[in-house]
Formats: C-alpha cells, sequence, structure tokens
C-alpha cells in the first residue's frame, strides 16, 4: 500500500496534508525518515510513526448500529445527516452502509469499509433474510400471510416467499417480516399491496445477526467474532 494511502486511511490528513507533514519529516518507516508519498508500505508488518507516535492501522472495521430515525443511509447527503455523520471518529476509513434503511427506519444496520463483506449479504442472488418489525395503521387481512408466503409483485419485481408473524391485529396492528431483498421501500410496498399503511418499521435481524439490546439509538459497536458466524 502507498504511505500517502496508508497515512491518509488512518486519519492523518487528506493526502495533501500528509505531503505536507512528509516534506516536514514528521514521518518515518521502521525508523527512517520517509518524504516520498508513493512508497510501498506493508501495514501489517512495518512500522510507521507520524510526529514520533507509532501509528495503530485499522484496515477493515465493521460496525453494527442501531440506526435512528432521521438519517439517510448514505456517506453524503446534501441536506439530511447521514449514518456517516453518526461515527465522525471513522470517518477518514470511508465506512458505508450494508444496504439501506428508509430515512424513517430504525434498526440493525452494518457499516463497514469491507466491500465483498456487504456484496456478500446484500446481493440478491444470496437471498439472505432480514427480519422487521413493523406497526402499521389498520388490520392485516387474514390471508396475508399465505399471500407473503406466495410472494407479491410490486411492478418492479416479485418479492420472494416471506415470512409474515402478526403480533397483534386490529385497527393498528403489528407483525414481523422476513424478507430476501432489499429492495427500494420494500416493507412499506408490500404491506401496501395488502391494504395496510407501514407507521413504524425497525429491522431487527440479518440472517442470524441480531440487533444488539443493549445498543441504544444511535449507538454502534464493532461486531465480534461470534457475530461474524452468525451472519454466515
Ligand atoms: N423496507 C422498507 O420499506 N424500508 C426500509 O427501510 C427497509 C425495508
Amino acid at each position: 500500500m502507498r504511505l500517502d494511502k496508508f497515512l491518509a486511511n488512518a486519519g492523518i490528513g487528506t493526502r495533501k496534508e500528509v505531503k505536507k507533514f512528509l516534506k516536514k519529516n514528521l514521518v518515518s518507516v521502521n525508523e527512517e525518515i520517509v518524504k516520498k508519498p508513493e512508497m510501498h508500505i506493508n501495514p501489517e508488518e512495518d512500522v510507521i510513526t507520524f510526529d514520533d507516535i507509532p501509528i495503530e492501522y485499522e484496515p477493515v472495521v465493521y460496525l453494527m448500529m442501531n440506526k435512528p430515525a432521521g438519517y439517510i443511509s448514505a456517506t453524503e447527503d446534501d441536506e439530511h445527516e447521514t449514518v456517516i455523520d453518526i461515527v465522525p471518529e471513522y470517518m477518514h476509513l470511508d465506512l458505508f452502509p450494508v444496504g439501506r434503511l428508509d430515512k424513517d427506519t430504525e434498526g440493525l444496520l452494518l457499516l463497514t469499509n469491507d466491500g465483498k463483506f456487504s456484496h456478500q449479504l446484500m446481493s440478491p442472488k444470496h437471498k439472505v433474510p432480514k427480519k422487521y418489525y413493523v406497526e402499521v395503521d389498520g388490520h392485516i387481512s387474514e390471508n396475508a400471510t399465505e399471500i407473503f408466503k406466495k410472494g407479491i409483485d410490486l411492478g418492479d419485481f416479485t418479492s420472494s416467499p416471506s415470512e409474515l408473524e402478526i403480533i397483534e391485529n386490529d385497527e393498528s396492528s403489528k407483525a414481523f417480516v422476513t424478507i430476501y431483498e432489499g429492495k427500494f421501500h420494500q416493507v412499506k410496498r408490500m404491506f401496501q399491496s395488502i391494504g395496510c399503511e407501514v407507521t413504524y418499521l425497525k429491522r431487527i435481524q440479518i440472517a442470524d445477526l441480531e440487533l444488539d439490546e443493549l445498543l441504544e439509538l444511535g449507538e454502534y459497536r464493532h461486531l465480534m467474532e461470534e457475530d461474524f458466524k452468525l451472519l454466515n
């Protein structure tokens, strides 16, 4: 990896700033002052210091967040805050959300800078189950479970057979639903197709990984070894 990229990824500064630091003799590789931004280093073996302090490098990051409503699942947005704004200390590592939750949706969102990991979980081909807790206006019809199980034609695609588990059925109702894609407004559109407006949506599980109950809205933590097993 290029030295300037390593330094930028480690949060030392932008590539431009990093060049200036190099010129000022602030960077050493294995105890030798280095000035060349293009120098190739091995982050796992070389000892790199900035201003005499060794740099701890976090090459890939995997976070579990309890996403609050009001944040866009994107890396940038002109109008609204994004989920990346919730993790400013990781800004330099170019994290992105694994899939999208709507602005008003809460719950389990993974953030990473590992494109392959994200693709594995989100590619429609892999059909990774995603479970949501849903509140809707109105009564969920008796045959909704069957309709969801058959798959619903939503115009641009037909959903895979999904599981609907009704928790409470009244003037407003509550349910769990598990879907196998992550299309735009998918859960909301599926409920609309049976005449119900979603009033609250929270993702609670991806594959076998459940949202950590200890995370309050807007809180996050690193994924641990057991979590990765639950995602496989
Ligand atoms: N389905 C939706 O409609 N919205 C989400 O945020 C996620 C799934």
